[in-house]
């Protein structure tokens, strides 16, 4: 294991030679999924393991486990989402060698350029957030759906009750 994560990789070599590295990636380095972060502080723990398996297929599998930091879409306070994420790529060179790769692969197009290890980890961590991050079992934030509640109740308040409070706040 080498304890070194490069800023770019040449994966088919890499996967031909079969070596696994690990390194921190500093959250601040994953440009795309800044937007969606409340905090660009941290890092996360990144294992990549390349090689060919006994069919020839050339692969990346790995590991991301930290943790980001969202906002939550009920109460906009910040939460802490967890990740501990596994995937296995194939190493493809063009769109026709997808269909050959078998299942337990998701594809992953390589070109002549060493690849950024900060966009595959981007990938990765894009896939893995919730569309819509909201706080678990926080009695704070489910406070905030109770105080929501009496507003949809008023509603079905008797018209004649809505035009008696305006007469009484008229001076
Ligand atoms: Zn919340």
């Amino acid at each position: 294991m080498i304890d070194h994560l490069p800023e770019r990789l040449d994966l088919l070599a890499t996967a031909e030679a079969g070596r696994a590295l690990q390194g921190r990636m500093p959250l601040a380095r994953l440009e795309r999924v800044l937007p969606a972060l409340v905090s660009s502080d941290g890092e996360l723990q990144v294992v990549f393991e390349l090689g060919k398996d006994p069919a020839g297929v050339r692969f990346l599998a790995g590991t991301i486990q930290g943790e980001v930091t969202l906002q939550c879409q009920r109460c906009l306070e910040p939460v802490v989402q967890a990740l501990d994420l596994k995937f296995r790529l194939g190493l493809v060179q063009d769109e026709a060698a997808v269909a050959g790769l078998p299942d337990h692969y998701e594809a992953l197009l390589v070109t002549g350029e060493p690849a950024s290890v900060a966009e595959i980890v981007s990938d990765e961590v894009l896939l893995a957030l919730p569309l819509v991050p909201l706080h678990q079992q926080d009695a704070r934030c489910e406070g905030i759906m109770k105080d929501y509640q009496p507003s949809a109740n008023e509603t079905r308040e008797s018209p004649f009750a809505v035009l008696a409070e305006l007469k009484q706040k008229q001076p």
